[in-house]
């Protein structure tokens, strides 16, 4: 890999910002050669508009604005799955905590599609005391107007048995109810 092409921002602007976003991630987008394993491990990558892959694609290729206006940065859930799986070592889970900072601090927040997708996730895990892939891609797409997003997708995984059709229940689903009943008491939805 040592003869890889290294892409640069074209802008002093952009060499900037991608130093900061890599400093402040401890890591380097220019390491990723773009194989996949970070999105096809990615448990929240279906709701998001584009996946790790793609977010490091941008900031390769000089597209700031997509990658800190994408609503993948505030659904990733931060488990690292990604990092552990790159087999060139670059910290992806870092580099989503960093675009979010900067993303703050610019003052862009892609809120609309956030708090839908947190509304999906906890209505599965208040129901079944855990995900609900299949649920929680429907309601999320629902709610967000895009109904048939993960069809092509989402049909041939079900198929072979990669996504569950019906959900799987817990045990302890009453403690898990309980702490939501809390949260309700507390002013939480
Ligand atoms: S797993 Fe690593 S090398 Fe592969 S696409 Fe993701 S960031 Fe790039
Ligand atoms: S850290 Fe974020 S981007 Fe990485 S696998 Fe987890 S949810 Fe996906």
């Amino acid at each position: 890999m040592e003869n890889a092409v290294k892409l640069t921002p074209a802008s002093e602007e952009g060499r900037q910002l991608l130093q900061h976003i890599e400093q402040e991630a401890g890591t380097s987008v220019n390491l990723c050669y773009q194989c996949g394993k970070c999105s096809a491990g990615c448990p929240a990558a279906f709701a998001m508009d584009y996946p790790p892959r793609q977010i490091i694609r941008l900031l390769q290729l000089d597209l700031f604005d997509d990658a800190l206006d994408a609503g993948s940065i505030w659904i990733c859930a931060s488990c690292e799955t990604c990092t552990a799986r790159c087999p060139r070592g670059v910290d992806i889970a870092s580099l989503m905590d960093a675009l979010r900072r900067e993303a703050l601090r610019q003052g862009r927040i892609n809120d609309k599609k956030v708090a839908a997708f947190n509304k999906a996730f906890l209505n599965g895990v208040k129901s079944f005391g855990r995900t609900y892939e299949a649920g929680l891609t429907i309601q999320y797409n629902l709610s967000t107007g895009q109904l048939f997003k993960d069809a092509a997708l989402g049909l041939p995984m079900m198929k072979r048995g990669k996504v569950g059709i019906m959900p799987h229940k817990i045990e302890g689903r009453e403690a898990i109810k309980k702490i939501f009943a809390r949260s309700e008491q507390l002013g939480g939805e």
